[in-house]
């Protein structure tokens, strides 16, 4: 298991619908965890590691040991409400950074890798993380929210690879 990067074609996959919870799943999320980490992201969506499962991992704290490990199987946006904008990064688009308005709380309704049904209503960087990986799971990307000009920008930027000096974490 790998992370892929922009424009790998399975990053336009919008996933289907997981059907079961089982211990070959639960291997997959820990990969995914564990790749995450290796990357110093918060969250990372199944079809960023070329898999077409309706599902996302996420750790704020983007440490193993510290933070809350969170696992969404088949998350619905049920709520939207409010604004906020911030920057963004994303481990499919390394190096890349651009402000993204988005909804600042949402309600969000998934499975856990017990199975069992959640519901969860977040604002802040949680909201903003839940909404990038479920866009990631109908194959959008965060560059898809920019101006066309400002998008063949930073495009342009990845082809001549220049360094970048920003902190953020990717998503
Ligand atoms: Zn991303």
């Amino acid at each position: 298991m790998e992370i892929i990067f922009y424009p790998h074609l399975t990053l336009r996959h919008r996933s289907k619908p997981l059907k079961r919870v089982d211990a070959a799943l639960r291997k997959v999320v820990a990969e995914m965890f564990e790749l995450m980490y290796e990357a110093n992201g918060v969250g990372l969506a199944a079809n960023q590691v070329n898999l077409p499962l309706r599902l996302f991992v996420c750790n704020l704290a983007a440490q193993p040991d510290e933070g809350e490990q969170c696992v969404f199987i088949n998350p619905v946006i049920t709520s939207r409400k409010g604004a906020s904008e911030r920057e963004e990064g994303c481990l499919s688009l390394p190096e890349l950074f651009g402000s993204v308005k988005r909804p600042e709380r949402v309600t969000v309704e998934a499975y856990s890798l017990e199975g069992k049904k959640i519901q969860i209503d977040t604002s802040g960087m949680m909201a903003r993380v839940v909404q990038h990986e479920i866009d990631h799971l109908s194959g959008k990307l965060f560059v898809d929210y920019l101006s066309s000009l400002k998008r063949n920008k930073i495009i342009t930027r990845v082809q001549r690879s220049e360094e970048h000096t920003s902190e953020l974490q990717s998503l």
